[in-house]
């Protein structure tokens, strides 16, 4: 049996690249809008804004890169889904100077598709950081027990680099 490359750490993984035509035929419109258009759902209307934290892990949905482990979600009341912490390597930071702010948007390092953004308003227990992501960049798989997740690496960046 073959191993599965997409299940390791994405930093490792090859970097994914389609045409516009690609990404159109196979993301739902929405999902195209927000992952290569850089756009936002409305706040508290994305699936998995208020989910609570878990041991499942959330992936990339453009290139099913995992991002985010369940763990480091919290319900935050800006009505995204929010994390505290991301998986190292897995996600790229870009200033962002649109709509007059200085803001870090954060995209996926394999795909290059749009998350969201991050800031310095996080949980001052644990990393202070705050990765408000659109639901609709990625997707939730829920697991047993947090073994296969507790070990990975990880990183709360707010800087653009
Ligand atoms: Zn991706």
């Amino acid at each position: 049996m073959s191993t599965n490359a997409e299940s390791g750490a994405s930093s490792q993984a090859a970097r994914i690249q389609k045409t516009d035509a690609q990404w159109r035929a196979e993301l739902s419109p929405e999902q195209y809008r927000i992952l290569r258009e850089k756009g936002t759902e409305r706040a508290f209307t994305g699936k998995y804004w208020d989910t609570p934290s878990s041991y499942g892990e959330y992936r990339c949905a453009g290139c099913n890169s995992l991002l985010f482990r369940g763990a480091d979600k919290f319900v935050s009341e800006c009505g995204w889904p929010a994390f505290d912490k991301a998986i190292k390597g897995s996600i790229k930071y870009h200033a962002d100077r649109s709509f007059g702010m200085l803001r870090t948007e954060v995209t996926c390092s394999r795909c290059d598709g749009h998350l969201g953004h991050v800031f310095e308003d996080g949980p001052t227990d644990t990393t202070g950081v705050r990765y408000c992501i659109n639901s609709l960049s990625i997707t939730y798989t829920p697991l047993p027990d947090e073994t296969k997740t507790k070990d990975l690496a990880t990183e709360a960046i707010v800087d653009p680099k």
